[in-house]
Order: structure tokens, then sequence, then C-alpha cells
């Protein structure tokens, strides 16, 4: 299978790590948004968040469990971060891998869209 995010997983292609466990990986986005830009990914493909079942839910949980320690450890704990998820077309999704940004280091703004 032809996934850019499989293959960051299996490091073929080089990434800049900042967790990783069993179940997920988080590294640095090739393209920031913000002063911190961490992509977060379950070690399972699973296409979008429309493919989400009860076992990839597991991996889910995992990430929004390991997310404190993540934005702790790049320092936006306190100040605050979003997390976003592009799902599809409309969603603006690119890589259809699941993935959550994590954003922070400046105000973002109230705006969601
Ligand atoms: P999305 O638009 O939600 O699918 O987000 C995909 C994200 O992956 C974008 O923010 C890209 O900058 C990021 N991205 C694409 N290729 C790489 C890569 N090789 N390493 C790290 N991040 C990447
Ligand atoms: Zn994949």
């Amino acid at each position: 299978m032809d996934c850019l995010f499989c293959s960051i997983i299996k490091g073929d292609i080089p990434s800049t790590t900042v967790y990783e466990d069993d179940l997920i990986k988080a590294f640095a986005d090739i393209s920031p948004q913000a002063p911190v830009h961490i992509i977060i990914i379950p070690k399972m493909h699973i296409a979008s968040a429309n493919e989400i079942n009860s076992e990839g839910a597991k991996y889910v949980a995992h990430i929004f469990e390991k997310i404190p320690e993540i934005a702790a450890a790049q320092g936006i704990a306190e100040s605050g971060y979003r997390i976003i998820n592009n799902c599809g077309k409309d969603g603006g999704q690119t890589v259809n891998h699941l993935h959550f940004h994590l954003l922070g280091g400046r105000d973002l703004g109230a705006k969601l869209v």
C-alpha cells in the first residue's frame, strides 16, 4: 500500500520523531503552520476519521491519552493548543492516513475556519 505516513512509520521516509510507542507516533510537520506543529498518527493504517472502528478507536483513545505528555514536552501545555483532524475532501485532508495536528506556540485565535 502506498501511504506516506505508513512509510514514515516504517522508517522508509525520514521524520523528526517527538514521541513514539507501540501504538502511535508523533513527528514534526514538514510545513509547520505554527511555532509548534506536530502530526500524531496511529501505527495502524486508518484512512480517515470516517474509517474509525472499535479497534481503531483504541489507537485514537491512546493518542488523546498521550496528548498532554506530548504537549508538555513541546512546552505548550500551559499556554494551550489546538488539535485538528481534517477528514475527506471538504475537510481538506491531503494524506489518507488518520492524523491529528497539534498546533501551538502562538495565539491561534478563536476562528474555526
Ligand atoms: P492534512 O492536510 O490534514 O491531510 O495534513 C497533512 C499534513 O502532513 C500537512 O500539514 C503536511 O504538511 C504534512 N506532511 C506531508 N508530508 C509530510 C512529511 N513527509 N513529514 C511530515 N509532515 C508531512
Ligand atoms: Zn497509512
